[in-house]
């Protein structure tokens, strides 16, 4: 009988159960590997689909809903356990993988050949139905099983991208290279700033909506692009204060405040213009009309949070119109940057408190307090160990 690994599975939606499944196999020469899992974060999509909304990508041709009994978990470190014999397994960026090298990887694996890989190989838009997604559209009854890192051990497709994580890169710290990832949609404001006074200048203003590891990540990835003044909102203000220590500079608890008294605050803090950059973190839908208020002319509207259908919201588009506001929509992450994310991290290890974004660690046994403390509004990114 073959070795048996412990899995954490969400059953169905709020039900969390432990599985025992068997070590995958290994094919010769297909390039198929098996990852020792060390660690994984809990993502917001791990909460939503905990909570029942399952609908990912949806209105798209990869519209998908989240495969129950899923084992969940996509913001992993481990180390490379053994690759198929007769192959050789490289990692995104062309160098060797070898047994005991530490590794994160890419949720998305993609075709690479359909029209969006070959046209935009940046970015996991992949329309071909063979593509799949870690921790999120593969059950635990699927293909090799074992398709999420919340287990002792992962199985790595033939396609998936892995990363080799530098030596010095905490776990905790490679574990948030995805969440980090999401934020070059800051890079793509950056990018608009071709013509003077658009987009996100040096210096510029960044309003955060929504301060969750998400919000978080973009707090620190607007200051590492050069943010000037930084105004992050949210309801919890536990999450305020961890903003202010990564150095937002106003810190806005909406259920203390009113809609128009923030958007003021906001004007007045930019020099009556508004923010160059809003960027919304909060998957709220009724946040979206007055982030567009906060948004100066020719400024950006980056959309991040809605990574599950919430619903519509109504909107004047006028405004939009009349500002000549950048809408950017983020729906995933750079697959090229998490080499570039990982030393980015190592680079400014001593510019923020790194360890006040973990706010919490837990036991693969603890998994369903894990995921019940991360909906909490006094936690951050919370870890879930895979070995004791
Ligand atoms: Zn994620
Ligand atoms: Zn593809």
């Amino acid at each position: 009988m073959s070795k048996m690994v412990k899995a954490a599975v969400v059953e169905g939606p709020g039900k969390i159960g432990f599985r025992e499944i068997p070590y995958p196999k290994l094919e010769y020469g297909d390039g198929g590997a098996i990852m020792k899992s060390i660690a994984s974060g809990i993502c917001g999509t791990d909460k939503h689909t905990f909570k029942g909304e399952t609908k990912q990508n949806g209105g798209t041709a990869t519209e998908f809903e989240a495969a129950y009994p899923l084992i969940q978990g996509h913001e992993a470190v481990g180390i490379v356990e053994e690759i198929a014999p007769g192959s050789v397994r490289k990692d995104f960026y062309g160098e060797e993988l070898r047994p005991g090298d530490r590794i994160t990887f890419c949720p998305d694996i993609v075709c690479g050949e359909c029209y969006y890989c070959r046209t935009a190989p940046w970015y996991p838009w992949c329309e071909d139905p063979s593509r799949e997604c870690y921790g999120n559209s593969m059950s635990c009854e699927q293909g090799k099983r074992l398709n999420g890192a919340f287990a002792e051990y992962m199985y790595l497709y033939p396609k998936a991208y892995l990363y080799k994580v530098p030596e010095k890169l905490s776990n905790d710290l490679a574990c948030l290279t995805e969440v980090m990832c999401v934020t070059y949609s800051l890079d793509k404001a950056k990018e608009m700033f071709a013509f003077d006074g658009e987009g996100f200048e040096f210096g510029g203003a960044v309003v955060v909506q929504g301060c969750g590891p998400l919000g978080l990540a973009h707090v620190i990835k607007a200051k590492m692009l050069g943010a000037g003044t930084i105004i992050v909102t949210d309801i919890s203000d536990y999450k305020l204060e961890l903003a202010k220590a990564f150095g937002a500079d106003i810190c806005l608890n909406v259920l203390k405040t009113t809609a128009e008294e923030r958007i003021d605050i906001v004007r007045q803090a930019t020099h009556g213009f508004g923010a160059n950059v809003v960027c919304e973190c909060s998957g709220v839908p009724t946040v979206v009309p007055e982030g567009l208020k906060m948004v100066r002319k020719c400024g950006v509207y980056l959309e991040v949070g809605h990574f599950v259908d919430v619903g519509p919201i109504q909107a004047n588009f006028h405004e939009i119109c009349a500002k000549d506001i950048r809408i950017v929509g983020m729906n995933n992450h750079a697959v090229t940057g998490y080499r570039p994310t990982m030393e980015m991290m190592l680079k400014h290890e001593h510019d923020f408190p790194w360890e006040k974004f973990f706010s919490h660690h837990f036991k693969l046994d603890q998994y369903e307090e894990a995921i019940k403390t991360s909906m909490s509004p006094e936690s951050m990114k919370v870890i879930v160990s895979c070995w004791d």
